[in-house]
């Protein structure tokens, strides 16, 4: 059914080195739920006691030799960081969209592991000691942005799920775990390798130990402009509304989404190419206005233009306040 593997005490310590950490844990059911037909994962339990069982070297060697599949969780509570950020796509394009952002990783020089699945596949990162999970959602979010990859997260039916799944747990919290990597899967009884290393264990961890881990500096170079973002949102956010003239009662005032064509939603913003920019031959990416879903009174565009600007190039200057 599938190829014999034998887990070395060095391989499982190598995979126990990346993968694992936290030793809460999950087991994919070895029989098929009866109306499903799906495999699902649950926490073992100790038989007698109920106590939750902690992974440990012989679970992680039973894994990799296929005699049980275990999932992984991301986020240690302890400290809300990550090992590993794993992207799981299993739509109709998945595979595209994983090399793309596998793609567009490495210009940051970000190493990464393509690992084949069911219906798609699962990109792997690897993170130097333990990183904050909340950066890392900012970092690969910001990139599926870029790249106008669907985000399961931000209510699209289909998309990349990025574990982790939060910013952070608490502390008596699991989060969401993931098939561990090199076991077999129940459901299509077999073993899904990663591109890029022979199709044995040791190769396998060969390569996985190879590959560049982001460092914590990195990720906050990565991750600074985005940040600079969230802050402006939220001094936009505490800022009073301005009040636009010639809005009184029964009257609609001006509405910037009136005039920025297609907009899409990330996060708290509507994002549409700033009209100011496109005026000037600009934001061919068309993601530099930013417009506030909970109060579209505010709105701003990340390359500057002023509101004055804005309310110029779609044709509805702010009037000037009569002061006689
Ligand atoms: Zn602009």
């Amino acid at each position: 059914m599938y190829r014999r593997v034998v887990a070395t005490p060095a391989a499982v310590k190598e995979y126990v080195n990346l993968f694992v950490n936290r030793l809460a844990y999950t087991i994919q059911s070895m029989r098929p739920h009866p109306q499903s037909g799906r495999h699902y994962y649950y926490r073992p339990k100790e038989r007698g006691s109920g106590a939750p069982l902690h992974l440990t070297e012989k679970t992680v060697a039973d894994h990799l030799e296929g005699k049980m599949t275990i999932g992984l969780y991301a986020i240690n509570p302890s400290n809300q960081r990550s090992k590993w950020v794993a992207i799981d796509a299993d739509y109709k394009n998945a595979m595209e969209d994983l090399v793309k952002l596998q793609y567009y990783l490495t210009r940051d020089h970000v190493e990464s592991a393509l690992e084949m699945s069911k219906r798609g596949g699962h990109l792997w990162i690897f993170l130097a000691g333990a990183l904050l999970a909340s950066k890392c959602r900012i970092y690969i979010n910001d990139l599926a942005r870029k790249l106008a990859v669907p985000v399961k997260a931000s209510g699209l039916a289909e998309g990349i799920e990025v574990f982790p799944k939060h910013d952070a747990i608490a502390s008596g919290a699991f989060g969401n775990a993931i098939r561990g990597p090199l076991g077999v899967h129940r459901g299509a009884k077999r073993r899904f390798w990663f591109y890029g290393a022979d199709y044995t264990l040791e190769a396998q961890m060969q390569f996985l130990k190879g590959l560049r881990k982001v460092q914590e500096e990195e990720l906050d170079g990565f991750i600074a402009q985005t940040d600079l973002l969230t802050k402006v949102e939220k001094a936009r956010h505490q800022a009073k509304p301005i009040r636009e003239q010639g809005t009184g009662r029964g009257r609609t005032g001006f509405r910037i989404l009136d005039h920025v064509g297609m907009t899409r939603m990330v996060g708290k913003n509507h994002i549409a190419r700033c009209p100011s920019c496109a005026q000037a031959g600009h934001d061919h990416s068309g993601d530099n206005l930013a417009i506030l879903v909970a109060d579209p009174r505010f709105y701003l565009c990340w390359a500057g233009c002023s509101k004055e600007m804005i309310r110029a190039a779609v044709g509805h200057p702010i009037p000037v306040r009569q002061t006689a």
